[in-house]
């Protein structure tokens, strides 16, 4: 049997890559707007960085990481990297970016790699538009995260789509409240599903966000995270609701929400559409004050989001929303005869030096099956040079939307079609 691609992975033919090109073109529109720089770290890092990082009890880690031989060392391990935060992280660390700027701003684009349950928007390799912002401790930064990514749905045309936004607490507020969750699921604990039994102890705050029905229905009446705040989580959480309000962004506050990853602190926020149904998040990002010290650094708070790319071109989809790629300005030269191929030959090559999308026939097939082809790649413009023409120094120009001709000097076709193709 011919080999398949992995389950889980994808192949973005060329007839979709246009909606990923477009998507692409406006996240890094939207980044620039927002005063963030891109960064690349590498596919595959050190696994001890995501252990430390995204936190040893998290299904990410414990479950779906794409672990490996380093070839080099025995004791170590790499992994893909299932998520951009970490790296980034590192990268921040590792060139001492701290020490140049107070401020930091990254965006990426990129696959990352979680070896889950493949199905209807979720898969082994995906593809996420993240922002980090390093060095700030604002509550003012976390409602500009927000409002980023909502700005970026709301030009996309997307709508119904629920924000919701909730705190974590911090170092100081969140050690009693899950002393609270312990004494609370303690005396359910055999009613727990299997998960949730092993969440108890280690992160009890993941039990109010498990899907399970019955584990849903056990977790009511639980103690709020909300009662449990710090002052300084109370009134960072305020200031967050306020600006939103100010940048007009609705949301919704959702106590439960405490998201996957283990870093977070204060903030946590998710956008959700529905319609998706089961993968219905479609981005979430949360404030991580506390990472860059774990994993080595001075203390630098920190917060950050990532958007699943499939979950939005799905979106867009149901919506009938998918953007249009840009098309090119194309031109295309038919050539009947060796002379005239030679001529289109060198004709081709030099609009081509000026950035121009042109092709010609390689093969000497027939007039008609050429112009068929100029049809076929949606060229605007069709120069068509015979032996006869040739010979007169002439060339017939054709436009394909209203199939008028004109005949033009031979010595004119490189002006003329480098001004039609870019004008
Ligand atoms: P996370 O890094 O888990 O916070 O996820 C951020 C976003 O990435 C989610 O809101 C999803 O849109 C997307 N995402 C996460 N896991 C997957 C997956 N396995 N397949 C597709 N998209 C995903």
């Amino acid at each position: 049997m011919a080999i398949q691609r992995p389950r889980g992975t994808q192949d973005i033919l060329p007839s979709t890559v246009g909606y990923w090109q477009a998507l692409e073109k406006k996240m890094r529109q939207l980044a620039a707007t927002y005063g963030f720089q891109e960064i690349r770290t590498p596919i595959f890092e050190d696994t001890r960085l995501f252990l430390r990082g995204i936190g040893e009890t998290t299904d990410v880690v414990q479950k779906e990481m794409y672990t490996f031989p380093t070839g080099d060392d025995k004791d170590k391990t790499f992994t893909l990297r299932p998520e951009n935060t970490a790296s980034a992280v590192r990268a921040y660390l590792e060139n001492k970016i701290y020490g140049q700027e107070t401020l930091t701003k990254w965006f990426y684009i990129g696959s990352m790699f979680r070896h889950d349950k493949p199905q209807a928007g979720r898969y082994r390799e995906f593809h996420q538009f993240g922002a980090e912002v390093l060095g700030s401790q604002s509550a003012v930064t976390d409602a500009e995260m927000i409002t980023m990514i909502v700005q970026f749905f709301q030009s996309l045309g997307l709508a119904d789509l629920n924000v919701e936004v909730n705190s974590v607490g911090c170092p100081h507020c969140r050690p009693a409240y899950r002393e609270k969750l312990i004494t609370f699921f303690e005396p359910k604990k055999e009613e727990l599903c299997e998960d949730c039994q092993n969440r108890l102890y280690k992160n009890p705050l993941r039990i109010l966000d498990c899907k399970n029905e019955t584990c849903k229905k056990l977790s009511i009446g639980a103690p709020e995270i909300h009662e449990n705040l710090c002052e300084d989580c109370h009134d960072h959480f305020e200031t967050v609701k306020k600006y939103l309000t100010i940048a007009k962004v609705p949301f919704v506050i959702n106590p439960r929400l405490v998201r996957g990853l283990d870093y977070y602190t204060k903030t946590a926020f998710e956008v959700q559409y529905t319609p998706l149904g089961a993968q219905s998040a479609i981005a979430g990002g949360g404030r991580y004050d506390g990472l860059v010290e774990q994993l080595g650094g001075p203390h630098t708070p920190a917060i950050g989001f990532a958007m699943g790319m499939e979950r939005v071109l799905l979106a867009l989809e149901k919506q009938d929303l998918l953007p249009k790629p840009e098309e090119e300005k194309k031109a295309y030269i038919v050539a009947l005869g060796e002379a005239a191929r030679q001529k289109a030959f060198a004709m081709v090559t030099a609009l081509r030096s000026m950035n121009c999308q042109v092709a010609m026939d390689v093969e000497n097939k027939s007039m008609k099956s050429q112009l068929k082809h100029a049809n076929k790649i949606h060229a605007k413009y069709v120069i068509i040079v015979g032996d006869d023409e040739l010979q007169r120094g002439e060339a017939v120009l054709r436009f394909m939307d209203t199939s008028e001709q004109e005949t033009i000097a031979l010595a004119d076709v490189i002006d003329k079609i480098s001004s039609l193709v870019k004008g």
